[in-house]
């Protein structure tokens, strides 16, 4: 059985105040919840005083982007030590907002998750089609593009480090969510590839978050499709009780 795995993306969005703020709520909102991996990413500037917040707490850390290399000249950048040592423990990567407006590829996303992984970060490594792509009926295309691209030359042991998300672009930010059944037809599609590019081991095992417009209300038909293993939220994160809502819906059977 999977456990889900439950992350915020608070995009940019939240001062370190504001950050602490929400977070001190969540706490309190999930203190008692178990079997759900609960995760938050702030943006950078607040992951230092969040990180506090969550010590020995059920909430991990997680960042928002991370840099291939470790130090140099690359102004503007955070690496994967940089991280750590803030007590951060998952990163997002690939996400289709740092593709579509950051000049983010299946490359870059891959020396990012590289790098994450080198240094025990886990990567939460995102793949969807956006809505002109769906209408060409281009999505499983695009799928095998992303998930081929991004995850080239890992071992099998590397892949079973990793998160995937499937966030269908034209569901991030819209209010307009995938039916659960377009979800797992997607999700289902992913582990077949991953069972081909990978082993069967490793399909079964890699969690497949859905990412697009949840809310407390859409969690529970979405988890209950069986290749669907927990969700990245946008939105819905910058609230703790929607947050929680969705945390605790979340629980597989
Ligand atoms: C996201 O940022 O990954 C996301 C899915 O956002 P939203 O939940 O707001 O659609």
């Amino acid at each position: 059985m999977r456990k889900a795995i439950i992350a915020g993306n608070w995009k940019l969005n939240k001062t370190s105040r504001e950050a602490m703020t929400l977070v001190e709520e969540l706490k309190r909102e999930v203190l008692d919840v178990e079997g759900v991996d609960i995760v938050v990413c702030p943006p950078f500037t607040a992951l230092g005083d969040v990180s506090e917040v969550v010590l020995d707490t059920n909430i991990a850390l997680g960042a928002q982007n991370v840099y291939w290399q470790d130090s140099g000249a690359f102004t503007g950048e955070v690496s994967a030590p940089m991280l750590k040592d803030l007590g951060v423990r998952y990163v997002i990567v690939g996400h289709s907002e740092r593709r579509q407006y950051f000049g983010e590829t299946n490359e870059t996303v891959n020396k990012r998750l590289r790098a994450a992984l080198s240094h025990g970060l886990t990567p939460i490594v995102c793949v969807g089609e956006n809505l002109a792509e769906r209408e060409a009926n281009r999505t499983f295309d695009v799928i095998k593009d992303h998930c081929g691209g991004s995850l080239a030359n890992l071992t099998t042991d590397e892949m079973k480090k990793i998160v995937l998300a499937y966030e269908p672009v034209w569901a991030i930010g819209t209010g307009k969510t995938a039916t659960p059944e377009q979800a797992q037809e997607v999700h289902t599609y992913i582990r077949q590839l991953l069972g081909k590019l990978f082993d069967s081991e490793v399909a079964q095992s890699i969690r497949i978050q859905y990412g697009g417009s949840v809310t407390p209300e859409n969690i529970v038909a979405l988890i209950a499709k069986s290749d669907i293993d927990g969700a990245l939220v946008g939105g819905a994160s910058l609230k703790a009780p929607s947050f929680a809502a969705i945390v605790k819906s979340a629980r597989k059977n």
